[in-house]
Protein backbone atom coordinates (compact mmCIF):
# COMPACT_ATOMS: atom_id res chain seq x y z
CA UNK A 1 0.00 0.00 0.00
CA UNK A 2 1.60 3.79 -0.99
CA UNK A 3 2.87 5.20 2.31
CA UNK A 4 1.27 8.85 2.79
CA UNK A 5 -1.40 8.07 0.33
CA UNK A 6 -3.64 6.06 1.83
CA UNK A 7 -7.10 6.51 0.75
CA UNK A 8 -9.82 5.13 3.31
CA UNK A 9 -13.60 4.96 1.87
CA UNK A 10 -15.93 4.61 5.29
CA UNK A 11 -19.12 3.34 4.13
CA UNK A 12 -22.85 3.02 6.55
CA UNK A 13 -24.83 0.22 4.55
CA UNK A 14 -28.55 0.32 4.10
CA UNK A 15 -30.41 -2.38 4.54
CA UNK A 16 -32.20 -5.21 1.90
CA UNK A 17 -35.89 -4.75 2.24
CA UNK A 18 -37.10 -7.98 3.39
CA UNK A 19 -35.67 -11.70 3.08
CA UNK A 20 -37.42 -12.37 -0.17
CA UNK A 21 -37.24 -8.71 -1.47
CA UNK A 22 -33.26 -8.20 -1.36
CA UNK A 23 -34.03 -4.93 -3.38
CA UNK A 24 -32.12 -2.35 -1.26
CA UNK A 25 -33.44 0.26 1.02
CA UNK A 26 -32.87 3.96 -0.85
CA UNK A 27 -33.87 7.16 -0.20
CA UNK A 28 -33.41 10.66 -2.11
CA UNK A 29 -33.02 12.69 1.43
CA UNK A 30 -32.89 12.02 4.45
CA UNK A 31 -33.56 14.57 7.52
CA UNK A 32 -31.17 12.75 9.73
CA UNK A 33 -27.10 13.69 9.35
CA UNK A 34 -25.71 10.70 10.60
CA UNK A 35 -22.53 10.74 13.54
CA UNK A 36 -20.48 7.80 12.92
CA UNK A 37 -19.39 8.78 9.22
CA UNK A 38 -18.03 12.40 9.91
CA UNK A 39 -16.91 10.86 13.70
CA UNK A 40 -14.83 8.24 12.21
CA UNK A 41 -13.18 10.61 9.85
CA UNK A 42 -12.83 12.92 12.50
CA UNK A 43 -10.63 10.19 14.21
CA UNK A 44 -8.86 9.27 11.48
CA UNK A 45 -5.42 10.24 11.26
CA UNK A 46 -3.95 12.94 8.96
CA UNK A 47 -2.50 10.71 6.63
CA UNK A 48 -5.60 9.19 5.26
CA UNK A 49 -7.61 10.91 2.69
CA UNK A 50 -11.24 10.17 3.73
CA UNK A 51 -14.34 9.78 1.71
CA UNK A 52 -17.97 9.24 3.51
CA UNK A 53 -20.42 7.32 1.96
CA UNK A 54 -23.90 6.80 3.09
CA UNK A 55 -25.37 4.37 1.20
CA UNK A 56 -29.31 4.75 1.84
CA UNK A 57 -28.60 8.11 -0.58
CA UNK A 58 -26.04 7.35 -2.07
CA UNK A 59 -24.46 4.14 -4.51
CA UNK A 60 -21.62 2.21 -4.04
CA UNK A 61 -18.36 2.10 -7.04
CA UNK A 62 -17.09 -0.95 -6.36
CA UNK A 63 -14.38 -0.50 -8.43
CA UNK A 64 -13.37 3.36 -6.93
CA UNK A 65 -9.54 3.60 -5.97
CA UNK A 66 -9.35 2.97 -2.62
CA UNK A 67 -6.67 1.14 0.13
CA UNK A 68 -9.16 0.42 2.76
CA UNK A 69 -12.87 0.35 3.21
CA UNK A 70 -14.46 0.54 6.59
CA UNK A 71 -17.88 -0.51 7.39
CA UNK A 72 -19.99 0.69 10.40
CA UNK A 73 -23.11 -1.45 10.75
CA UNK A 74 -26.24 -2.11 13.00
CA UNK A 75 -27.54 -5.66 12.90
CA UNK A 76 -30.13 -4.49 10.39
CA UNK A 77 -27.28 -3.61 7.90
CA UNK A 78 -25.14 -6.41 8.53
CA UNK A 79 -25.78 -8.72 5.35
CA UNK A 80 -25.76 -5.84 2.95
CA UNK A 81 -22.39 -4.89 4.89
CA UNK A 82 -21.11 -8.72 4.70
CA UNK A 83 -22.06 -8.32 0.55
CA UNK A 84 -20.35 -5.29 0.51
CA UNK A 85 -17.20 -6.75 1.98
CA UNK A 86 -17.32 -9.74 -0.36
CA UNK A 87 -17.16 -7.30 -3.53
CA UNK A 88 -13.96 -4.99 -2.03
CA UNK A 89 -12.45 -8.16 -0.87
CA UNK A 90 -12.52 -9.38 -4.42
CA UNK A 91 -10.60 -6.66 -5.84
CA UNK A 92 -7.93 -6.66 -2.92
CA UNK A 93 -8.81 -4.25 -0.80
CA UNK A 94 -8.73 -4.33 2.93
CA UNK A 95 -12.19 -4.13 4.74
CA UNK A 96 -12.56 -3.77 8.66
CA UNK A 97 -15.70 -3.28 10.52
CA UNK A 98 -17.72 -2.02 13.54
CA UNK A 99 -20.31 -0.94 14.82
CA UNK A 100 -23.61 -1.55 17.01
CA UNK A 101 -23.91 -4.85 15.19
CA UNK A 102 -20.05 -6.62 15.79
CA UNK A 103 -20.35 -5.70 19.32
CA UNK A 104 -21.98 -9.17 19.75
CA UNK A 105 -21.19 -11.12 16.73
CA UNK A 106 -17.43 -10.22 16.53
CA UNK A 107 -16.50 -14.24 15.31
CA UNK A 108 -19.40 -14.18 12.55
CA UNK A 109 -18.38 -10.76 11.22
CA UNK A 110 -14.52 -11.49 11.04
CA UNK A 111 -15.17 -14.86 8.85
CA UNK A 112 -17.03 -11.30 6.01
CA UNK A 113 -14.49 -8.86 6.79
CA UNK A 114 -10.20 -8.52 7.39
CA UNK A 115 -10.80 -7.11 11.06
CA UNK A 116 -13.25 -6.51 13.32
CA UNK A 117 -13.23 -3.59 15.56
CA UNK A 118 -15.45 -4.44 18.81
CA UNK A 119 -16.71 -1.62 21.19
CA UNK A 120 -15.93 2.18 21.26
CA UNK A 121 -13.98 3.16 18.16
CA UNK A 122 -11.41 5.71 19.79
CA UNK A 123 -9.27 3.28 21.78
CA UNK A 124 -8.50 0.93 18.25
CA UNK A 125 -9.74 2.95 15.38
CA UNK A 126 -5.84 4.04 14.40
CA UNK A 127 -4.28 1.08 15.27
CA UNK A 128 -6.67 -1.02 13.08
CA UNK A 129 -5.46 1.71 10.17
CA UNK A 130 -1.86 1.67 11.02
CA UNK A 131 -1.89 -2.55 10.76
CA UNK A 132 -4.51 -2.28 7.56
CA UNK A 133 -1.54 0.39 5.97
CA UNK A 134 1.33 -2.43 6.95
CA UNK A 135 -0.53 -5.26 5.82
CA UNK A 136 -0.36 -6.64 9.58
CA UNK A 137 -4.41 -6.88 10.26
CA UNK A 138 -5.63 -8.85 13.54
CA UNK A 139 -9.21 -10.06 13.44
CA UNK A 140 -10.36 -8.66 16.47
CA UNK A 141 -9.63 -5.60 17.98
CA UNK A 142 -11.55 -5.35 21.44
CA UNK A 143 -11.13 -1.71 22.87
CA UNK A 144 -11.58 -0.94 26.72
CA UNK A 145 -13.87 1.64 27.10
CA UNK A 146 -13.00 5.39 27.31
CA UNK A 147 -12.99 6.11 31.08
CA UNK A 148 -14.11 9.97 29.89
CA UNK A 149 -15.44 11.44 27.13
CA UNK A 150 -12.80 14.59 27.34
CA UNK A 151 -11.06 15.82 24.26
CA UNK A 152 -13.18 13.85 21.52
CA UNK A 153 -12.56 15.28 17.99
CA UNK A 154 -15.38 17.72 16.08
CA UNK A 155 -17.29 15.46 13.24
CA UNK A 156 -16.00 16.29 9.66
CA UNK A 157 -19.62 17.25 8.47
CA UNK A 158 -17.39 19.24 5.65
CA UNK A 159 -16.44 15.34 4.19
CA UNK A 160 -20.75 15.20 3.63
CA UNK A 161 -22.68 16.68 0.88
CA UNK A 162 -25.36 17.99 3.25
CA UNK A 163 -27.69 19.07 0.38
CA UNK A 164 -28.49 15.52 0.30
CA UNK A 165 -29.77 16.08 3.57
CA UNK A 166 -32.89 18.45 3.17
CA UNK A 167 -33.28 22.46 4.11
CA UNK A 168 -34.56 21.22 7.51
CA UNK A 169 -31.73 18.52 8.43
CA UNK A 170 -30.90 17.63 11.93
CA UNK A 171 -27.64 16.73 12.77
CA UNK A 172 -27.09 13.72 15.28
CA UNK A 173 -24.56 14.45 17.96
CA UNK A 174 -23.85 12.69 21.50
CA UNK A 175 -23.37 14.20 24.33
CA UNK A 176 -23.25 11.13 26.49
CA UNK A 177 -22.79 7.12 26.29
CA UNK A 178 -24.45 4.45 28.69
CA UNK A 179 -27.09 4.54 30.77
CA UNK A 180 -27.41 4.33 34.54
CA UNK A 181 -30.23 2.29 34.38
CA UNK A 182 -29.94 -1.77 33.62
CA UNK A 183 -33.87 -2.74 31.62
CA UNK A 184 -34.03 -6.53 31.46
CA UNK A 185 -34.38 -6.57 27.65
CA UNK A 186 -31.69 -3.37 26.90
CA UNK A 187 -28.32 -3.95 24.97
CA UNK A 188 -27.38 -0.58 24.04
CA UNK A 189 -25.78 0.04 27.74
CA UNK A 190 -23.27 -2.95 26.75
CA UNK A 191 -21.86 -1.39 22.84
CA UNK A 192 -21.98 2.40 24.00
CA UNK A 193 -19.98 1.53 26.72
CA UNK A 194 -21.50 0.40 29.73
CA UNK A 195 -20.85 3.14 32.40
CA UNK A 196 -22.94 6.36 31.62
CA UNK A 197 -20.23 9.00 30.79
CA UNK A 198 -20.69 12.65 29.19
CA UNK A 199 -18.85 14.91 27.59
CA UNK A 200 -17.81 18.28 28.75
CA UNK A 201 -20.18 20.87 28.58
CA UNK A 202 -17.97 23.28 27.15
CA UNK A 203 -16.27 20.91 24.31
CA UNK A 204 -19.89 20.15 23.98
CA UNK A 205 -20.95 23.73 23.04
CA UNK A 206 -18.29 24.48 20.85
CA UNK A 207 -18.99 21.85 18.66
CA UNK A 208 -22.51 22.70 17.94
CA UNK A 209 -21.16 26.48 17.46
CA UNK A 210 -19.56 25.25 15.11
CA UNK A 211 -22.08 22.81 13.48
CA UNK A 212 -24.59 25.76 13.79
CA UNK A 213 -22.88 27.23 10.39
CA UNK A 214 -24.46 23.77 8.65
CA UNK A 215 -27.73 23.99 10.74
CA UNK A 216 -29.41 24.96 13.98
CA UNK A 217 -31.63 21.25 14.46
CA UNK A 218 -29.96 18.73 16.83
CA UNK A 219 -30.64 15.13 17.96
CA UNK A 220 -29.32 13.95 20.98
CA UNK A 221 -28.78 10.45 19.86
CA UNK A 222 -27.89 8.99 23.01
CA UNK A 223 -29.28 6.35 25.46
CA UNK A 224 -30.51 8.72 28.13
CA UNK A 225 -29.64 12.30 27.85
CA UNK A 226 -30.98 13.20 31.58
CA UNK A 227 -28.84 9.97 33.24
CA UNK A 228 -27.45 12.55 34.97
CA UNK A 229 -29.49 15.22 36.22
CA UNK A 230 -26.87 17.50 37.44
CA UNK A 231 -24.84 17.58 33.98
CA UNK A 232 -27.84 17.95 31.63
CA UNK A 233 -28.84 21.02 33.56
CA UNK A 234 -25.44 22.31 32.81
CA UNK A 235 -25.72 21.42 29.22
CA UNK A 236 -28.84 23.17 29.09
CA UNK A 237 -27.98 26.15 30.63
CA UNK A 238 -25.19 26.19 27.84
CA UNK A 239 -27.86 25.76 24.94
CA UNK A 240 -29.74 28.62 25.99
CA UNK A 241 -27.32 31.44 24.33
CA UNK A 242 -27.04 29.24 21.45
CA UNK A 243 -30.90 29.75 19.61
CA UNK A 244 -31.19 26.01 18.55
CA UNK A 245 -33.78 23.49 18.42
CA UNK A 246 -32.91 19.95 19.42
CA UNK A 247 -34.41 16.68 20.38
CA UNK A 248 -33.53 13.60 22.31
CA UNK A 249 -34.33 10.35 24.24
CA UNK A 250 -34.50 10.84 28.25
CA UNK A 251 -36.63 8.23 30.99
CA UNK A 252 -39.78 9.14 32.07
CA UNK A 253 -38.90 10.27 35.74
CA UNK A 254 -37.34 13.46 34.12
CA UNK A 255 -41.08 14.35 33.05
CA UNK A 256 -41.86 14.74 36.75
CA UNK A 257 -39.55 17.30 36.99
CA UNK A 258 -40.67 20.51 36.40
CA UNK A 259 -37.45 22.50 37.02
CA UNK A 260 -35.44 19.95 34.63
CA UNK A 261 -38.67 20.59 31.82
CA UNK A 262 -38.71 24.41 32.10
CA UNK A 263 -34.93 24.37 31.42
CA UNK A 264 -35.56 22.42 28.80
CA UNK A 265 -37.97 24.28 27.30
CA UNK A 266 -35.85 27.44 27.47
CA UNK A 267 -33.05 25.88 25.76
CA UNK A 268 -34.59 24.89 22.57
CA UNK A 269 -36.18 20.85 23.40
CA UNK A 270 -38.45 20.24 20.73
CA UNK A 271 -39.21 16.99 20.93
CA UNK A 272 -38.65 14.14 23.24
CA UNK A 273 -38.72 10.22 22.79
CA UNK A 274 -39.85 7.95 26.15
CA UNK A 275 -39.60 4.33 26.43
CA UNK A 276 -42.55 3.73 28.60
CA UNK A 277 -42.83 0.52 27.00
CA UNK A 278 -46.07 -0.67 29.06
CA UNK A 279 -49.37 0.68 30.76
CA UNK A 280 -49.24 -2.30 33.24
CA UNK A 281 -47.63 -2.24 36.42
CA UNK A 282 -46.80 -5.67 36.95
CA UNK A 283 -45.28 -5.75 33.74
CA UNK A 284 -43.03 -2.67 34.60
CA UNK A 285 -41.58 -4.39 37.54
CA UNK A 286 -41.08 -7.81 35.34
CA UNK A 287 -38.74 -6.38 33.14
CA UNK A 288 -36.89 -4.08 35.70
CA UNK A 289 -38.62 -0.73 34.76
CA UNK A 290 -40.65 -0.23 37.83
CA UNK A 291 -39.30 3.39 38.38
CA UNK A 292 -41.80 3.95 35.36
CA UNK A 293 -44.51 5.31 37.17
CA UNK A 294 -47.40 4.05 35.47
CA UNK A 295 -50.30 5.43 37.84
CA UNK A 296 -48.37 8.83 37.33
CA UNK A 297 -48.36 9.11 33.50
CA UNK A 298 -51.11 11.26 32.86
CA UNK A 299 -48.86 13.98 34.99
CA UNK A 300 -46.12 13.56 32.55
CA UNK A 301 -47.52 13.82 29.93
CA UNK A 302 -49.81 17.33 31.03
CA UNK A 303 -46.05 18.65 32.36
CA UNK A 304 -44.83 18.10 28.78
CA UNK A 305 -47.97 19.58 27.12
CA UNK A 306 -47.81 22.27 29.39
CA UNK A 307 -44.60 23.53 27.76
CA UNK A 308 -45.50 22.66 24.43
CA UNK A 309 -42.57 19.66 24.22
CA UNK A 310 -43.70 17.07 21.37
CA UNK A 311 -42.97 13.17 22.28
CA UNK A 312 -43.39 10.05 21.53
CA UNK A 313 -43.63 6.81 23.48
CA UNK A 314 -42.09 3.65 22.98
CA UNK A 315 -44.08 0.33 24.17
CA UNK A 316 -43.04 -3.35 24.01
CA UNK A 317 -45.68 -6.18 23.91
CA UNK A 318 -45.22 -9.43 24.43
CA UNK A 319 -44.46 -10.62 28.02
CA UNK A 320 -45.47 -13.09 29.52
CA UNK A 321 -47.87 -11.83 31.84
CA UNK A 322 -49.59 -9.52 29.51
CA UNK A 323 -53.27 -9.24 29.71
CA UNK A 324 -54.99 -10.43 26.77
CA UNK A 325 -56.42 -7.07 26.28
CA UNK A 326 -53.20 -5.06 26.39
CA UNK A 327 -53.57 -3.98 23.11
CA UNK A 328 -57.30 -2.20 22.86
CA UNK A 329 -56.44 -0.78 26.32
CA UNK A 330 -53.08 1.02 25.37
CA UNK A 331 -54.74 2.10 21.95
CA UNK A 332 -57.71 3.66 24.00
CA UNK A 333 -55.04 5.00 27.52
CA UNK A 334 -53.06 6.84 23.91
CA UNK A 335 -56.64 8.42 22.59
CA UNK A 336 -57.74 9.39 25.94
CA UNK A 337 -54.78 10.76 26.97
CA UNK A 338 -53.98 12.87 23.40
CA UNK A 339 -50.38 11.27 23.20
CA UNK A 340 -49.22 12.70 20.07
CA UNK A 341 -46.83 9.46 18.80
CA UNK A 342 -46.70 6.15 19.76
CA UNK A 343 -44.01 3.13 18.51
CA UNK A 344 -45.20 -0.25 19.00
CA UNK A 345 -42.47 -2.84 19.34
CA UNK A 346 -42.65 -6.65 19.94
CA UNK A 347 -40.19 -7.96 22.64
CA UNK A 348 -36.93 -9.24 21.19
CA UNK A 349 -34.32 -10.44 23.01
CA UNK A 350 -30.81 -8.89 21.80
CA UNK A 351 -27.99 -11.14 22.58
CA UNK A 352 -26.07 -10.50 25.61
CA UNK A 353 -29.27 -9.55 27.36
CA UNK A 354 -30.10 -11.18 30.56
CA UNK A 355 -33.87 -11.78 28.23
CA UNK A 356 -31.63 -13.31 25.55
CA UNK A 357 -30.33 -15.91 28.18
CA UNK A 358 -33.41 -16.67 29.42
CA UNK A 359 -35.37 -17.11 26.15
CA UNK A 360 -32.51 -19.36 24.42
CA UNK A 361 -32.57 -21.85 28.14
CA UNK A 362 -36.48 -22.02 28.10
CA UNK A 363 -36.06 -22.68 23.53
CA UNK A 364 -38.29 -19.71 22.97
CA UNK A 365 -36.09 -18.24 20.60
CA UNK A 366 -37.46 -18.78 17.30
CA UNK A 367 -34.14 -18.22 15.07
CA UNK A 368 -31.59 -16.47 16.81
CA UNK A 369 -29.15 -15.59 13.74
CA UNK A 370 -31.68 -13.60 12.13
CA UNK A 371 -32.64 -11.27 14.90
CA UNK A 372 -32.43 -7.69 14.63
CA UNK A 373 -32.06 -8.53 10.48
CA UNK A 374 -35.04 -7.23 8.80
CA UNK A 375 -36.81 -3.70 8.76
CA UNK A 376 -40.37 -4.47 10.62
CA UNK A 377 -41.67 -5.64 13.28
CA UNK A 378 -41.02 -9.40 13.68
CA UNK A 379 -41.85 -11.57 16.64
CA UNK A 380 -38.38 -13.54 17.10
CA UNK A 381 -39.92 -15.69 20.52
CA UNK A 382 -42.38 -17.93 20.96
CA UNK A 383 -44.86 -15.89 22.67
CA UNK A 384 -47.10 -17.75 25.81
CA UNK A 385 -50.83 -16.45 25.00
CA UNK A 386 -50.58 -16.63 20.52
CA UNK A 387 -48.60 -17.79 18.13
CA UNK A 388 -45.66 -15.43 16.69
CA UNK A 389 -47.74 -14.25 13.48
CA UNK A 390 -50.75 -13.41 15.92
CA UNK A 391 -48.62 -11.32 17.68
CA UNK A 392 -47.21 -9.73 14.25
CA UNK A 393 -50.61 -9.30 13.13
CA UNK A 394 -51.32 -7.81 16.92
CA UNK A 395 -48.58 -5.03 16.22
CA UNK A 396 -49.54 -4.33 12.96
CA UNK A 397 -53.41 -3.94 14.15
CA UNK A 398 -52.08 -0.75 16.45
CA UNK A 399 -49.73 0.55 14.05
CA UNK A 400 -52.97 0.95 11.91
CA UNK A 401 -55.12 2.13 14.76
CA UNK A 402 -53.34 4.71 15.84
CA UNK A 403 -52.60 6.11 12.93
CA UNK A 404 -55.94 6.16 11.76
CA UNK A 405 -56.95 9.54 10.26
CA UNK A 406 -59.92 8.91 13.22
CA UNK A 407 -57.12 8.18 15.78
CA UNK A 408 -55.22 11.60 14.83
CA UNK A 409 -57.79 13.83 14.60
CA UNK A 410 -58.99 12.67 18.14
CA UNK A 411 -55.37 12.87 19.75
CA UNK A 412 -54.04 15.96 17.97
CA UNK A 413 -55.50 19.66 17.85
CA UNK A 414 -57.02 20.72 14.33
CA UNK A 415 -56.07 23.16 13.25
CA UNK A 416 -52.83 22.84 15.27
CA UNK A 417 -51.33 25.63 17.17
CA UNK A 418 -48.57 25.65 18.64
CA UNK A 419 -45.15 24.84 17.08
CA UNK A 420 -45.12 21.14 19.55
CA UNK A 421 -49.10 20.77 17.48
CA UNK A 422 -46.91 21.17 14.24
CA UNK A 423 -44.33 18.66 14.58
CA UNK A 424 -46.60 15.88 15.72
CA UNK A 425 -49.36 16.21 12.49
CA UNK A 426 -45.61 16.22 10.59
CA UNK A 427 -44.58 12.95 12.83
CA UNK A 428 -48.01 11.73 12.42
CA UNK A 429 -48.86 11.60 9.12
CA UNK A 430 -45.45 10.14 8.39
CA UNK A 431 -45.97 7.41 10.80
CA UNK A 432 -49.03 6.83 9.05
CA UNK A 433 -47.21 6.56 5.73
CA UNK A 434 -44.90 3.77 7.15
CA UNK A 435 -48.06 1.96 8.99
CA UNK A 436 -50.25 1.41 5.55
CA UNK A 437 -46.87 0.25 3.54
CA UNK A 438 -45.73 -2.69 2.87
CA UNK A 439 -42.58 -2.71 4.17
CA UNK A 440 -43.49 -2.75 7.64
CA UNK A 441 -42.66 0.33 9.70
CA UNK A 442 -39.36 0.85 11.71
CA UNK A 443 -37.23 2.22 8.84
CA UNK A 444 -35.65 4.57 11.66
CA UNK A 445 -33.24 7.46 10.41
CA UNK A 446 -29.59 5.87 11.74
CA UNK A 447 -27.21 8.06 13.28
S1 LIG B 1 -33.42 3.34 30.32
FE1 LIG B 1 -33.35 2.92 28.11
S2 LIG B 1 -31.17 2.89 27.54
FE2 LIG B 1 -31.31 2.71 29.79
S3 LIG B 1 -31.21 0.53 30.20
FE3 LIG B 1 -33.38 1.10 30.10
S4 LIG B 1 -34.00 0.80 27.93
FE4 LIG B 1 -31.73 0.78 28.02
Amino acid sequence: MPANDLRLLIIQPTHYKAPTDRTLFKTKRRQMVPLALPYLAALTPPEWKVTLLDEQLEDIDFDAPVDVVALTAWTLHSYRAYDIAKEFRKRGVKVIMGGPHVYFNAEEAAEHVDAVGVGEAEPIWKEMLEDAAANRLKSIYRATPLKELNGLPAPRYDLLDLKKFGPFRTFAVQSSRGCPFVCDFCSERFYLGGRYRWRPVDEMVNELKLIKNRGSHFFFGESNFGGKKSRAMELMEGLVPLGIRWSTLWSSNLCLDKEFLDLARKSGVMHVNIGIESIDKDILDGMRKGWNKASRYHEMFENLRQRDISYSLNFIFGFDDEDHDIYRATISFLEEHKVPAAYFNILTPTKGTALFNRMEKAGRIINAPEIDRWPGQICQIWPKNCSPKEMEARIQWMYKKFYSMRSIFKRLPFPPRTRSDMSSWILDLTERRMAFSSTGNNDFDIY
